[in-house]
């Protein structure tokens, strides 16, 4: 595929207009970002992780298998290069590892709030195996469950600040419409983690280059090594936000 199809854009409420970020600069820094997972098999390059069991390359080709990871080529406010790197979503249950963007969300707030209630749906969870299939007590418990994870990802969504080049702020549920549900991880793809730090951080973004890396997904349309544009059920609705104000700079 030819690297500038895979551009990271969308559309923009605000300026009723298409906002977008070029490839192309981003896909040597990539490039060299793909060299480091083959040559470390590990993902914190200057050994200062506090988790160095779960920072391994191992767990891309397991059971989990790959993910994406994306890189964003700025420019600081004295005009020197800077290259940021993220992974999509967790990387084997860490949201933080050091010398990769932190997700949009404040890490401690996330665990507070769902250790307790992801306490209770596994405790219902366990009571639901105990019960007669049908009966009206399980089908009073199974509601109880939906109803605590529906809650749970309202709390998780209400955590995330969209941050953009204009120095505006938003929430998730402000970029989806009311009907419209906002689908699991939108907002922790590598491309909404680097431009939301390159914002907060005053760093003007060249290009932003997104790639998958390690065991094919189940379904098989990700490999190791390709360059793939910005999704369109997650990002797609947020993008246009985040990289509003990206040209003003
Ligand atoms: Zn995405
Ligand atoms: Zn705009």
């Amino acid at each position: 595929m030819p690297c500038s199809d895979a551009l990271c854009r969308g559309f923009c409420r605000h300026c009723g207009s298409v906002h977008s970020l070029a490839v192309d600069p981003a896909i040597a820094e990539a490039q060299k970002l793909m060299q480091l997972l083959d040559a470390h098999k590990q993902i914190d390059f200057d050994g200062q992780t506090i988790n160095p069991e779960k920072i391994c390359t191992d767990f891309l080709y397991g059971e989990a298998r790959g993910k994406m990871f994306g890189v964003l080529v700025c420019e600081k406010t004295d005009g020197e290069q800077l290259t940021i790197k993220a992974f999509s979503g967790q990387y084997n249950g860490l949201w933080d590892v050091v010398g990769w963007v932190p997700p949009l969300f404040d890490v401690h707030d996330f665990w507070q709030l769902l250790n307790p209630i992801e306490k209770k749906i596994k405790e219902l969870g366990r009571r639901l195996e105990n019960m007669a299939d049908g009966s009206t007590e399980q089908g009073r418990v199974k509601q109880l469950r939906k109803e605590l994870s529906q809650t749970l990802m309202k709390k998780i969504h209400e955590l995330y600040r969209l941050h953009n080049f204009k120095k505006q702020q938003c929430s998730l549920t402000d970029l989806f419409p009311q009907k419209q549900g906002i689908p699991t991880g939108t907002g922790d793809c590598c491309a909404p983690k680097l431009l939301n730090y390159a914002a907060r951080n005053q760093l003007k973004p060249i290009g932003l280059a997104e790639f998958y890396w390690g065991k094919s997904n189940r379904s098989a349309t990700r490999s190791q090594g390709i360059f793939y544009p910005a999704c369109t059920s997650k990002c797609g609705p947020i993008l246009g936000f985040l990289l509003c104000g990206i040209k003003e700079l």
